[in-house]
């Protein structure tokens, strides 16, 4: 069965509604999730443990006696680094290794200057005290999220992070409680969905409430991400994968094909887009798409995702690549073209882009070093992949001298009566020198 991929022309005057519709997707609210999500939320939050203790048997059929009894001890988690393959443990401390390195350099430093009258002023950097990871795992195990989440907060000087992960039916994965223990995670709850949610906004009697919650899961996990939202921070709300292929028409069709699959098959919804000023070249990789298509495993998720949501664009110079590029502000942009660098200096939004044609963007999703939880539908206009700067937060530092009180004490003053706040203007009054 082929594929047809819907094909845009960038020349053509329907060309801007056209990509409209591309990207356009169904984010509708359901309004049975949100109720589900409110009733566990406020479960948790006004009966604890028991609660968590009750949903963990209703959805993940594991059914225990106490909270405590869901915590993996640091010795298991060191268990499972010690019991999976070599090559899957040399595969993690190497990619956790090049993660570290790669958020060390993200580091902010605390700073302060001095005005000329001795007044001090600077901005202090602290970490959060306590960070909670979502790691999913209800259909699939996912060890590279918890480095990608772990290691940031980690390197920022975190306390204490908690990881939750559902483990359905008590079946623990072992790659994930390695990662857990390269990562340096500090505690390890096998809780999932809104209850792990709640449990760690709210606080139990067992798992600790933290001050921010960060990681991917399914619509119950992202709604009660949104609805604690105010209670503790979050990281964002995350759409569907996206990659966008900008390509010069030189590199080999089996390559970028395959590229576009690395995102299709993550779900149904992911969007696969190639972007190339030559025609003949979005033909081949159409049919190479189809020739590869049959040899995937997740063939049918990657056929609906391409049907659904993938487009091959075609325009007329690789500058207006990068400005359709730049309109689509794609998680993930690939420039396979031969000079990757000078494309670059046109590009203004995108959560990572991959330069050159021997990089993959499945690189940058397990082992390059830079965070693979990017912004998606267009956020990259505005926001930035996860990184240290989410773990730390500043505080600003003010230090008058008499000399400077003085001195701002009449501009507050002036500005405090003009606003008609007299307690503001007597505070800076009291402290200005009337002689
Ligand atoms: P999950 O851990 O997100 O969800 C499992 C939990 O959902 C269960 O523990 C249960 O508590 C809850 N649940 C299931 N059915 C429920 C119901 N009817 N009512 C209330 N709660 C219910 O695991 P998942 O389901 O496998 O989903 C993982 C998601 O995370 C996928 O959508 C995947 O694409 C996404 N993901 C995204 C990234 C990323 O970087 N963006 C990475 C990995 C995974």
């Amino acid at each position: 069965m082929t594929v047809n991929i819907k094909r845009l022309d960038a020349s053509q005057s329907d060309f801007d509604s056209s990509l409209t519709t591309l990207l356009a997707w169904d984010d509708s609210v359901d309004h049975q999730v949100n109720e589900t999500v409110r009733h566990i939320l406020h479960q948790v939050k006004t009966r604890g443990d028991q609660a968590v203790l009750e949903y963990t048997k209703k959805f993940d059929r594991l059914d225990v006696a106490s909270v405590s009894e869901l915590e993996m001890s640091q010795d298991r988690l060191q268990q499972a680094l010690n019991t999976i393959p070599q090559d899957q443990r040399d595969a993690l401390e190497q990619a956790a290794e090049r993660v570290r390195d790669y958020h060390q350099r993200q580091n902010q430093e605390s700073w302060q200057y001095q005005d000329d009258d001795g007044t001090l002023l600077g901005q202090k950097v602290t970490p959060l005290d306590r960070a909670g990871l979502y790691v999913p795992g209800g259909k699939a195990a996912y060890p590279s999220s918890v480095l990608m989440n772990a290691i940031p907060a980690k390197v920022a000087g975190v306390s204490e992070v908690v990881m939750v992960v559902p483990t359905p039916d008590g079946v623990v994965n072992d790659l994930v409680l390695a990662a857990a223990a390269t990562a340096g995670v500090d505690r390890v709850f096998t809780v999932g969905g809104a209850q792990a949610v709640a449990a760690l906004a709210y606080g139990t009697d067992t798992i600790p409430a933290v001050d921010k919650i960060v990681g991917p899961g399914n619509i119950f996990v992202a709604t009660a991400k949104r609805e604690v939202f105010g209670t503790v921070g979050i990281d964002m709300i995350a759409g569907p994968s996206e990659i966008l292929v900008i390509c010069d028409g030189q590199t080999d069709p089996d390559w970028i094909a395959m590229d576009l699959f690395s995102q299709a098959e993550h779900d149904e919804q992911a969007q696969s887009i190639l972007i190339s000023p030559d025609a003949e070249f979005l033909n081949a990789v159409e049919a190479s798409i189809n020739k590869l298509l049959p040899t995937m495993e997740r063939a049918d998720i990657i056929r609906t995702s391409m049907t659904d949501r993938a487009a091959l664009i075609q325009v007329t110079d690789l500058s207006e690549a990068a400005t359709v590029a730049n309109r689509i502000a794609p998680e993930h942009l690939e420039l396979s073209v031969e000079n990757p660098e000078t494309l670059l200096q046109e590009i203004r939004h995108a959560g990572a882009i991959f330069l050159g044609r021997h990089t993959a963007e499945a690189l940058g999703d397990y082992c390059a070093g830079p965070n693979h939880v990017l912004p998606t539908s267009g956020t990259a206009r505005f926001s930035s992949p996860l990184g240290v700067y989410d773990f730390q937060k500043r505080s600003s530092i003010i230090g008058f001298s008499a000399k400077g009180a003085d001195r701002m004490g009449r501009v507050a003053s002036v500005l405090a009566r003009g606003e008609g706040l007299t307690a503001h203007a007597r505070s800076a009054e009291y402290r200005i020198k009337n002689d």
